[in-house]
């Protein structure tokens, strides 16, 4: 036995395929269709009908002519027999006007005819009345008594009259024949167009509700679902159902419903990390600064001591600036205000000042410079170059934690100045390495502080000075960060 879900995907398969064009195809070629067969079969059934009609004419026509033939062989006959009886000459007049009516009725009974057989049977006749006619004649020459002629004449007059009643009884039977062939046609003209007035409203009544159920409905799903959307029910999807169109649009919908979910979803768990990224330095702050104070107050602290714990404070508050440096990039970036001051500068310089700024941070990074001997320019905003060397060489010693060296080097590539920062820390797996330099990236939160930020704003500074970041990394081994920017041109 057949499942129902056996046959389903296929149905679906199939119903899926009906655009909305080929189903407004199908509808137009469909009424279409059966207005054309209609108008086909009235125009057939009407030609037939009037043949059969015209038939029945002609049928009718020769039987009067035939029966008209007969009747005036009668008087003929009758008109011989009172001229050999009389001899009066008016009875001769009206004897050759009776033959001169038998041979009109028989052209007219010819020319009527249907077809070959018809012809050849009413020659027949005509040959037979001709015989009898050319007998009575010839009997009436030899001073016969009358009645006598009449004996000698008669068989020859049978002869014809049979014939022609014969001819006369199988036409109208044709004639009955053909009229019941009209009276069908007619019914059968009647039954279709009947039939016609009945299917084509039908026709109508199912593509429309085919339409309905295949357009409409989908259609008014779809709506229902935006309008439920645009009302704050947001988990609401469309179906993804109906002609390819309309699904498409459910589709397209539903995956911007999911866009603006994952969003909304990351807004709020930025917001989270930002908090919580915040507070952790703030707090660390807040508990130095009242540690410092207390023991300063009861004179616990030496001058060396002292010294340490501001610089314990000013990394924090580094971090914490930094942070908010962040921020502002992204969000002046975003909102279009974001202006650069640019200028030639060697770009080993920003590495030596990238060096001092986080030799002392960490004994367990030591950083390595590799410089050119020679100046490589390049135009640029000077500290925001600056600062996407630092986010690269602080992110270095983040995603290091069992240390290792830091190595920074400056040279040239063709047209280009290259820094690049390399690592020996963590790494970075191949699927993540292109969604790094998107905003709030975060492949390890709990292992480092930071919001997600700094290449994406990296990744925005370099190019709006003209240049590109890439990263070239491996799990477990380490990361280099490689950034370019066009060489200055030397002056000619
Ligand atoms: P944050 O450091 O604040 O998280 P970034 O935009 O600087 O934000 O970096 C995005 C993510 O890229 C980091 O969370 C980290 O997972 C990864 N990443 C960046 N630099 C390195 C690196 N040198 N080694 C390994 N992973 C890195």
């Amino acid at each position: 036995m057949d499942s129902p879900t056996a046959q389903g995907p296929e149905a679906t398969r199939i119903r899926r395929h009906a655009s909305v064009r080929s189903i407004f195809l199908a509808a137009t070629f469909g009424l279409a269709g059966i207005g054309l067969a209609a108008a086909i079969a009235v125009a057939i059934l009407a030609s037939e009908t009037g043949r059969a009609s015209r038939q029945v004419g002609r049928e009718l026509e020769t039987v009067r002519a035939v029966a008209s033939a007969q009747r005036e062989v009668l008087i003929y006959s009758r008109e011989s027999l009172l001229l050999a009886e009389t001899g009066d000459p008016s009875h001769a007049r009206s004897r050759d006007a009776a033959r001169a009516e038998v041979a009109a009725a028989i052209e007219s009974a010819k020319a009527n005819t249907n077809g070959h057989g018809d012809q050849a049977r009413v020659g027949e006749i005509d040959a037979l009345i001709g015989r009898y006619i050319a007998e009575r004649d010839r009997l009436l020459g030899p001073g016969l008594p009358p009645g006598k002629q009449l004996t000698l004449a008669a068989p020859y007059l049978d002869e014809a009259m049979v014939a022609a009643d014969r001819y006369i009884e199988d036409s109208e039977r044709a004639a009955t024949l053909t009229e019941e062939r009209v009276r069908r046609l007619g019914t059968a003209a009647t039954s279709a167009a009947l039939a016609v007035v009945v299917a084509l409203p039908l026709a109508l009544l199912g593509m429309l509700r085919w339409v309905r159920r295949r357009v409409y409905l989908p259609f008014l799903r779809l709506h229902e679902a935006l309008n439920a959307y645009s009302a704050g029910e947001k988990g609401v999807r469309a179906s993804e159902v109906g002609p390819p169109e309309l699904a498409d649009m459910g589709r397209t919908f539903n995956q911007l419903a999911d866009s603006l979910e994952r969003q909304r979803q990351t807004r709020f768990e930025f917001l989270l990390a930002v908090a919580h990224d915040l507070r952790n330095p703030l707090t660390a702050l807040k508990a130095t600064v009242a540690l410092t104070d207390a023991r300063m107050r009861k004179g616990e602290l030496t001058r060396e001591q002292i010294e340490q714990q501001q610089r314990r404070l000013a990394l924090q508050v580094d971090r914490l600036n930094r942070m908010v440096g962040d921020l502002l990039d992204m969000t002046r970036v975003e909102a279009g205000r974001f202006d650069l001051s640019i200028a030639a500068c060697d770009v080993r310089s920003l590495a030596v000042e990238a060096k001092d700024l986080f030799e002392g941070s960490s004994a367990f990074h030591p950083i390595r410079l590799v410089l050119t001997d020679e100046a490589v320019m390049v135009k640029c905003d000077r500290q925001r170059l600056g600062q996407v060397l630092d986010n690269l060489v602080s992110n270095a010693i983040k995603y290091s934690p069992q240390g290792g060296e830091v190595e920074v080097r400056v040279h040239r590539a063709g047209a280009y100045a290259c820094i690049a920062v390399r690592d020996h820390g963590m790494g970075i797996a191949p699927e993540n390495q292109g969604t790094i330099f998107e905003p709030f990236q975060r492949l390890r939160p709990d292992q480092a502080p930071g919001v997600g930020l700094g290449l994406s704003v990296s990744k925005l500074l370099v190019e709006a000075q003209g240049g590109r970041i890439e990263v070239q990394s491996e799990v477990g081994v380490g990361s280099t960060f490689r950034v370019y920017l066009p060489l200055e041109q030397a002056p000619a």
